[in-house]
């Protein structure tokens, strides 16, 4: 078997979990490589906390996700949440983290999204793409030979200018229970800030059972993954026949150029475990 390698940038350490950690976890278990990466160090993003320990707390997060996972790598890129652009700087990183991850596949956000961080990520992401085989520019992290990575983006609910069109899906419902324990090594965010910032101020985790805690990120936060399969179930039978027709949940991508039909066939081929 040819192993496909997958890289996913996010905005934020919980952002590749939560739009590709289902993904990850099947390919990965299937022998594929899958790096995912944090932009920014999410050290905004809670009620009590301080921005220093919090950033501690978040990327200690990340790396206990990465191994429920499989990941290859989670790496965090370390810019403060609120505070990232698309500048040169963010770009040649991310050019470099590219060539030296040399991926069949990167992901990211689209950028008319609600967040600022996910449209920096997004624009750095896309500008990157073109960029990233060009032999001068970062020419000290060469292009690697016959690197052709599809761009292609994680889902979001945006309608303007136009709305989310998967172009491929994989199935969540076989790695569901592993999805809730990768998410859950996300605590404060799942289970303090989230909760915090829905309005949600009397939420108290330490009352919930296991159980109650598994129920709580399957309804709050994979919810999304329903309306994925529902919103893709043309993708979803395309790809998987009667197990499409029948997926619950799901996580879906959409091809930064959608009109390239062999492009497309051979990005849903790319996802096959
Ligand atoms: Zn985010």
């Amino acid at each position: 078997m040819e192993q496909r390698r997958f890289l996913v940038f996010g905005a934020h350490p919980d952002d590749c979990d939560l739009l590709f950690g289902a993904s990850a976890i099947q390919l990965c278990k299937a022998g594929h490589v899958v790096k995912f990466v944090s932009a920014c160090n999410g050290d905004c993003g809670h009620q009590s906390m301080k921005s220093v320990p919090l950033a501690v707390r978040r990327y200690a997060e990340t790396q206990a996700s990465a191994k429920v996972a499989g990941l290859m790598e989670y790496e965090v890129m370390g810019y403060g949440d609120c505070t990232l652009e698309p500048t040169l700087e963010v770009r040649a990183r991310v050019t470099r983290i590219i060539r030296e991850f040399c991926p069949d596949v990167v992901l990211t956000h689209r950028t008319c999204t609600y967040h600022a961080d996910h449209r920096a990520i997004g624009q750095a992401v896309d500008d990157a793409a073109y960029l990233c085989t060009v032999p001068l520019y970062c020419p000290e992290t060469p292009v690697p030979e016959n690197m052709r990575p599809i761009f292609a983006y994680l889902f979001d609910g945006f309608v303007t200018p136009n709305p989310f069109a998967a172009d491929a899906a994989m199935i969540v419902d076989p790695v569901e229970a592993q999805k809730i324990r990768l998410l859950s090594c996300h605590e404060s965010q799942m289970f303090e800030w989230l909760p915090w910032d829905r309005g949600d101020r009397d939420f108290d985790v330490s009352r919930l059972s296991e159980a109650e805690r598994d129920d709580y990120i399957r309804e709050n936060y994979m919810a999304r993954d329903i309306r994925m399969a529902d919103e893709a179930r043309d993708v979803l039978v395309e790809m998987y026949g009667e197990a499409g027709k029948s997926a619950k949940r799901a996580e879906t991508y959409m091809i930064v150029e959608r009109r390239n039909m062999v492009a497309r066939q051979k990005f849903q081929e790319l996802f096959k475990v």
